[in-house]
């Protein structure tokens, strides 16, 4: 668009311009040749110039603007003249010289001149701005020489003789010539960048001062005034300036970018330019020459153009020497820039393969053929292969055989996409051939001209696996004995029903009985030690198809499957019982332990694991109630027992508050007098629908729920307050043993307890004897035996009940703070065979021999008592004197009994 306007402006000026040639050439001497010649010539300086420098200078900014607007102002104040000058000369009578024109021409030269100065900008140091007053003067020294040479000499020799005014006017002209077509030249040397303003203006300059040139000499030396073609260098060289101005106002940014990069580049035809006028110099002195025509001004001028050229050269080489050394500067810097981003390349591609070398993945570049092409020295510290012996050998070489179709499908899939990428794991083999696990990356950058291939980025997994599958053992396995778990048991348990088929599944809890002992005794490690050699044993004695559990605590379980019937796996429990009957070795002492089995198979009633484990478990309470250390299989009677457990539990929550707890008293018997000397309080349970329950029934049930404290706290209080009453209403102390159960002991009110029941009955404390049995300090002995002293303390007696059954009573016997030793009820039972009086027998000797008190536990016939008395055992109790009787019963007895004595 832009183009197209300036292009419609040149085609106007052209065509103008040859209308105006056209008529003057065709009707030389007319008034319309004068008119065209006068007054056309005053368009294009009133109006196409100035108004195109304007728009020009409000285009622009700064120093460009001012210079448009002086050339605009120049061309305006030419073309007033030019209409004063054609109103003289074609309308008035006649021109006057000097007359008003020719201020407005005159007026017209400072403004041309200080906006070409202006125009090209300020110079870029100190030696530029020499060059360029030397280029100016060397222009004009050359352009003056023209001048002289064709014009100047003559135009002031024919002036010489005129008034003073008229000679310097006429002298001016040429002279500004000179001036403004050397000005227009070094602004032609000096303006960078776009050269199209820069000829224009100069061009139309040179228009201006050949029209003005040849107008005076003609006039001057040949009188003639006519209207000349060449007079129309005025209204070609205002249009040329107005087409300059045009171009510079539809390209400000443009002229603003040359500006900008000002000084940068200097075109060969700008260097020449000062020179042109000097070849038109050099020509002008041939001519003069040739014409014998050299004055001495000219020979002046001559030498003046020498010394310029001379002083301009020497400015030009500083110049070039500044220019060379900046250059120098700058490719240095360049250089030194380039060598240290090389440098940094060359690091960064050191450290680069470093990092891949060195990295703990492995790295493998492969062609789409599946070679690798790059392997990193890294997979030498993870498959031990060096590097160069893998490269061009196909990667799935190293891949494990069951892994290969997976990885070449994961890459097959990987190349049919751009940048396509996947990540699988897959098992290699290292230079040994053993099996590593690694997580491959595999990505496309076959377009990648930096790397053309697949690359695999490998990661060992090995030790993350590894890990994983010890924590998946850990989670199913028992971290003591390494066998399954509850967890897994079941797993199997339930997978063993499914797949059962027409054969039974057979499941064994065993609890082993004497485990608490040995922990207890001689610690956890040696409790640990003695569970994994049970499970080594029970595991020793099963087929490797059967599963070996450890529940948890002392029980374990075993699964057998494909059983034909229940015999066969009675059986087995026998093999289990057989097999740990042998005593163990732990810390250099013989263990022995029992276990009690519980059996249930799909035989006995049920395809549900849970159903079939809670089977096993009621068989194995079963088991462990007959404490022989057998096994129970199964029957659905044990279920109803179970069930009845429950009803009672339930009932006896509220028995108490019912009043349905009643205390029985078994009278102590003095063996030698035969007289008593207390009784044991022994709860019952008076049930309403069931009758009397036994405490061996109801006792476990209470410990179970923690119903015993509240129990065994009003036993304890109704045993003192009747005990208290024997006191006032026979007159003896009488003393009463009161039964504790290991939960009691657990209880933190159980000393608050006894002393209070001591207080509110007033009964002394040494008529109280509290009896515990052994399996209560088997818990925690030193526990125990603080709060036994505790008890002591209070004044109480402390009994040790069914002394015999427990397991290394003996060994510990010294320490606990015991006041009687009861012997259970089973020896003196079995009092007749040899072993059991000898365990009655010694029982007894252990009591003299630590001052304690002994009393026989079961006495039904005359005689056990007389063997006991043989054996100086001092007290007992038993059916023989008399069973377990309500209070009253018992106070009538004593009454009896005392009368009796009392009379004898
Ligand atoms: P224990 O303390 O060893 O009580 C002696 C048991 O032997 C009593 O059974 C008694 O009736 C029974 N007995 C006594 N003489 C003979 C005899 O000549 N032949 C036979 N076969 N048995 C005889 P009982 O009353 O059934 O009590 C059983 C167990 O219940 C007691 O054994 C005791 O451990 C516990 N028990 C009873 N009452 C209480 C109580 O109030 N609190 C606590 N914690 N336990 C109690
Ligand atoms: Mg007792
Ligand atoms: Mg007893």
């Amino acid at each position: 668009m832009r183009r197209f306007a300036f292009g419609l402006a040149c085609a106007a000026g052209l065509l103008s311009t040859a209308v105006a040639v056209a008529i003057i050439a065709s009707s030389p001497g007319t008034d319309l040749s004068a008119w065209t010649d006068d007054a056309g010539s005053a368009v294009p300086a009133l109006l196409v110039a100035p108004g195109f420098c304007l728009w020009a200078g409000l285009k622009q900014s700064r120093w460009r603007r001012l210079a448009w607007f002086l050339l605009g102002g120049s061309a305006f104040l030419w073309g007033v003249g030019e209409v004063v000058y054609t109103y003289y000369d074609l309308i008035g009578d006649g021109r006057p010289f000097p007359g008003y024109a020719d201020l407005f021409f005159l007026g017209s030269v400072p403004l041309a001149a200080a906006g070409l100065l202006i125009l090209p900008g300020a110079p870029r140091s100190l030696a530029d701005a020499a060059r360029q007053l030397f280029d100016g003067l060397l222009i004009g020294g050359s352009v003056l020489f023209i001048s002289l040479t064709f014009a100047l000499t003559d135009l002031w020799q024919s002036n010489l003789g005129h008034p003073l005014l008229n000679t310097v006017l006429g002298i001016a002209y040429p002279v500004s010539d000179v001036v403004l077509t050397s000005l227009a030249l070094l602004a032609l040397s000096r303006m960078r960048g776009g050269r199209l303003v820069p000829v224009l203006l100069t061009a139309g300059l040179c228009m201006l001062a050949v029209a003005d040139t040849h107008f005076n000499y003609a006039q001057n030396m040949l009188g003639s005034n006519d209207a000349d073609i060449l007079d129309l260098g005025w209204y070609a060289g205002y249009f040329a300036i107005g087409l300059a101005a045009l171009w510079a106002a539809l390209h400000p940014e443009r002229t603003a970018e040359e500006a900008a990069t000002r000084g940068l580049g200097i075109s060969v035809w700008q260097t020449l330019t000062p020179y042109l006028p000097l070849a038109g110099a050099a020509s002008a002195a041939m001519f003069a020459a040739a014409n014998s025509d050299v004055s001495r001004v000219l020979v002046f001028d001559g030498i003046a153009v020498l010394a310029f050229l001379v002083v301009r050269q020497l400015f030009t080489l500083v110049e070039n020497i500044r220019l060379n050394r900046s250059l120098e500067s700058k490719v240095a810097a360049r250089t030194a820039e380039l060598a240290v981003g090389k440098e940094r390349l060359e690091h960064s591609e050191r450290r680069f393969r470093s990092l891949v070398q060195h990295s703990s993945d492995v790295i493998s570049v492969i062609d789409p053929g599946g070679r690798i092409t790059f392997q990193a020295e890294s997979v030498t510290g993870v498959l031990g292969y060096a590097a160069d012996q893998l490269v061009g050998k196909p990667f799935l070489n190293i891949v494990q055989a069951d892994d290969r179709a997976l990885l070449a499908s994961s890459m097959t899939k990987t190349t049919s996409e751009a940048n396509g990428y996947a990540a699988i794991e897959c098992r290699l083999l290292d230079h040994q051939g053993r099996v590593r696990y690694a997580e491959v990356r595999i990505s496309n950058l076959i377009e990648d001209p930096a790397v053309g291939g697949i690359v695999l980025n490998l990661r060992d997994i090995t030790e993350r696996k590894r890990l994983e599958r010890d924590l998946v053992h850990q989670a199913f396995h028992d971290s003591i004995t390494s066998l399954p778990n509850r967890a897994l048991f079941r797993d199997r348990l339930e997978h063993g029903l499914m797949r059962r088929g027409d054969r039974s599944v057979g499941i064994l809890l065993l609890d082993l009985d004497g485990f608490k002992a040995v922990n207890d005794s001689l610690g956890h490690v040696a409790g640990d030690k003695l569970l994994r050699l049970v499970g080594e044993r029970l595991g020793g004695a099963m087929r490797p198809g059967d599963t070996v559990a450890r529940l948890g605590g002392d029980e374990f379980a075993v699964l057998v499957e494909g059983l034909r019937d229940e015999a066969q796996v009675a059986d087995v429990a026998q093999r289990l019982i057989d097999v740990l009957k042998p005593a163990f070795t732990i810390e250099n002492r013989d263990v022995v332990v029992r276990a009690s089995i519980g059996i249930a198979t799909v035989v006995s009633g049920t395809d549900d694991a849970d159903h079939l484990l809670r089977s096993a478990d009621l068989a194995m309470y079963r088991a462990k109630e007959h404490n022989t250390g057998g096994y129970e299989i199964y029957q659905p009677d044990l279920q109803d027992a179970a069930v009845r457990r429950f009803d009672l539990q339930s009932s006896l929550q509220s028995a108490l508050d019912l009043g349905q707890m009643e205390v029985f008293y078994q009278p102590v018997i003095e063996l030698g007098s035969g007289e008593a000397v207390g009784a044991e309080a022994l709860v019952r349970w008076r049930h309403p629908e069931k009758g009397m329950i036994s405490p061996v029934d109801f006792i476990p049930l209470a410990e179970q729920s923690g119903m015993i404290v509240p129990l065994g706290r009003w036993v304890l209080r109704t045993a003192c307050a009747e005990a208290q009453g024997w006191r006032t209403k026979l007159g003896r102390d009488l003393g009463v043993s009161v039964n504790l159960s290991a939960r009691q002991f657990r209880d933190v009110n159980l000393i608050a307890d006894v002393s209070s029941a001591l207080q509110d009955t007033g009964l002394p404390p040494n008529l109280l004897t509290l009896e515990v049995t052994e399996s209560v300090l088997i818990d925690d002995l030193d526990d125990m035996i603080v709060i036994l002293e505790m008890l002591r303390g209070l004044g109480v007696n402390l009994s040790l009940d069914d002394f015999g059954t427990g397991y290394s009573s003996f060994s510990y016997l010294r320490k606990i703070p015991v006041d009687e030793l009861k012997i259970d009820r089973s020896f003196v039972s079995e009092m007749g065979d040899g072993q059991a009086t000898a365990v009655a027998r010694s029982i007894v000797t252990l009591g003299e021999t630590l001052g304690l008190e002994i009393v026989a536990e079961g006495i039904e016939k005359a005689d056990q008592y007389e063997l006991l008395v043989g054996m100086g055992c001092h007290r007992g109790q038993g059916f023989h004197f008399s069973p377990p009787k309500p209070a009253p019963e018992v106070l009538a007895l004593f009454e009896r009994s005392f009368a009796v004595t009392a009379d004898k």
